[in-house]
């Protein structure tokens, strides 16, 4: 990042270059599901981004990169509105950036309520956001997540997904809600479907969050039914009747509702307990069902998120920690993304 005495025309053209290089990368990431960058290099410019806007705030648009969720909504589908809006997250990129988000957030908590709050920590599911809309217990529209405000009409490719019910099980369900979670291709089935790819003469698919992200808006379902997505709940939109007072209980009633919510998940205490937890998945992030790229820590009163609120990007009561970028090693030269 340029020091402040760095010439004003060279300021703002190093900032127009990141955020039309930015832009670039986001669409096609975003709307190609074909990354032009890895998310690492991608990350780098993002955060000079963000320093460059943090040294000059007269330079921010309220359309910048910094202050809207990534993503459009492709005209191969019908666009549609979610009903509460859907963000993205606050990334930090060093343990030391987190002790301090935790402790700013849990004195802010503890001011306003006269107690810490309790962490629901989550394992950050590298895939794609889905927004499912279910009434009365009967699955009727899901989403991508889009700019948040809109996004893609996938009801019918989403129905190939076997883990997603179409009706909840049981009773009692609410007249309304959005249930929010990641759709992605476990490990395993990615090697597979690779091993196939190649067995056909067919060049492999470059990593499992693009190709279930491709998978998942595909045109034709039947071409999305032959991918193996699987999806996991991280996130309740809007509710109407749906009484529970923490996002932990919430994941519990989903679950006995019949939705898939991950086994990875953990409701903590301490700062101590958080590091462990993100240290422990740091060791096994490999050993897992998915890949991951880091760890979700969230607030898990929802009156005490609520009162938090949301900036017009992320919300103020979670934070997601990034581990730091891996080298790949990969036999497969010359990767081709194929979606
Ligand atoms: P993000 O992916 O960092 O975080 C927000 C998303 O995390 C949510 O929308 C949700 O889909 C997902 N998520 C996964 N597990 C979750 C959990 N347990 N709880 C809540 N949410 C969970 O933010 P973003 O704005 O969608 O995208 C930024 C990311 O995409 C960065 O990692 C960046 O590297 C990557 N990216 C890469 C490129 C590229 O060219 N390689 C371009 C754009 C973005």
């Amino acid at each position: 990042v340029e020091p402040p005495s760095t010439p004003f025309t060279q300021v703002r053209e190093r900032y127009a270059e990141l955020v039309e290089l930015i832009t670039k990368y986001r669409a096609a990431y975003y709307n190609d599901d074909a990354p032009l960058v890895s998310d690492a290099e991608f990350d780098v410019l993002y955060s000079e981004l963000e320093q460059l806007e943090a040294l000059h705030p007269e330079l921010v648009t309220n359309d910048s990169p910094t202050q809207v969720v990534g993503g459009d909504v492709s005209v191969a589908f019908a666009a549609v509105d979610h009903l509460a809006r859907m963000y993205s997250l606050e990334d930090v990129f060093s343990l030391e950036e987190l002790e301090a988000w935790l402790l700013k957030a849990a004195a802010s908590v503890e001011k306003q309520h006269g107690t810490p709050p309790k962490w629901l920590t989550e394992l950050k599911i590298d895939g794609l956001a889905v927004n499912l809309l279910y009434r009365d217990g009967v699955l009727v529209r899901a989403a991508t997540r889009g700019d948040g405000t809109t996004g893609e009409d996938i009801t019918h490719n989403v129905a190939t997904i076997k883990d997603i019910p179409q009706r909840l099980h049981g009773s009692g369900f609410p007249s309304e809600v959005e249930i929010r979670g990641e759709v992605f291709i476990a490990s395993k089935d990615f090697t597979a479907l690779n091993e196939q790819m190649v067995a056909a003469g067919k060049a492999p698919y470059a990593n499992p969050r693009n190709t279930a992200a491709g998978s998942l808006r595909q045109k034709d379902p039947a071409e999305t039914a032959k991918r193996p997505l699987r999806m996991y709940v991280h996130g309740i939109g809007a509710r109407e009747g749906l009484e529970t007072a923490t996002q932990s209980e919430t994941y519990a009633q989903l679950k006995d509702w019949g939705m898939p919510t991950s086994p990875y998940f953990k409701v903590l205490d301490t700062l101590a307990e958080v590091l462990e937890f993100i240290a422990h998945y740091g060791e096994h992030r490999h050993d897992l069902i998915h890949e991951i790229d880091g760890i979700v820590v969230k607030v898990d009163d929802l009156a005490t998120q609520r009162a938090l609120g949301n900036t017009s990007r992320v919300p103020r009561w979670s934070v997601a920690y990034k581990y730091p970028p891996e080298e790949v090693h990969t036999k497969l030269l010359d990767i081709r993304v194929n979606v």
